[in-house]
């Protein structure tokens, strides 16, 4: 069989850039499940080479410096543990994940806005436990009312996330692209956990 050699190399060299490596924590836990921490393949060789991360798991793709070959790695623990931050910043992207991505009152997971749960007028502060995602839906009809004024239930009373109950929430939101080298290190301990 004849192998075009030139077509091949150059669907690798397309490749390359989507050649990401998945970065566990010193514990081999990821450093975050959502967004999952992923390098790209410059960054994590770098590391490497810096001796910052220990290289688990390698793609069969070699990239070439003057003095020597490596294999792109694929899953990269590093060597130092990085402790996670007790309490999660109060950020919208860790507000959505700790609602799931989902309206907290009638679960719709489309576009989201947020709803003061006791709205500003009436005192109602910007914080974990007073904010929600909602749709834009719900937070029109409920407007600036309270919600046992306008009949409203809320899925799941709110509540200030730790920053482990966030990477947990994360797990639940599996990326697009998963090589089978980083499936062991992400879901063999949810599995125990349930
Ligand atoms: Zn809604």
């Amino acid at each position: 069989m004849r192998v075009d050699y030139r077509k091949s190399l150059n669907r690798d060299t397309a490749n390359l850039s989507s050649l990401s490596a998945l970065v566990l924590n010193a514990d081999y836990r990821p450093l975050s499940y959502f967004p999952l921490s992923l390098w790209s393949w410059q960054d994590s060789i770098k590391a490497a080479f810096l001796d910052r991360v220990d290289v688990v798991s390698e793609y069969d793709r070699v990239v070439r410096s003057p003095s020597r070959a490596i294999r792109v790695p694929s899953v990269v623990v590093l060597r130092n543990y990085v402790k996670p931050a007790k309490s999660a910043a109060f950020t919208r992207f860790n507000l959505f994940l700790r609602d799931e991505f989902a309206c907290q009152y009638c679960g719709e997971q489309g576009e989201l806005t947020f709803d003061h749960v006791v709205p500003r007028s009436k005192g109602g502060k910007t914080n974990w436990s007073n904010v929600v995602a909602a749709c834009a839906r719900c937070n029109h009809q409920k407007g600036a009312r309270l919600i046992s004024e306008c009949g409203f239930r809320l899925r799941r009373l709110p509540y200030e996330p730790s920053q482990m109950q966030l990477l947990n929430q994360g797990r639940k939101f599996p990326p697009n692209h998963l090589h089978r080298s980083w499936v062991d290190f992400l879901y063999w301990d949810a599995k125990l956990e349930e």
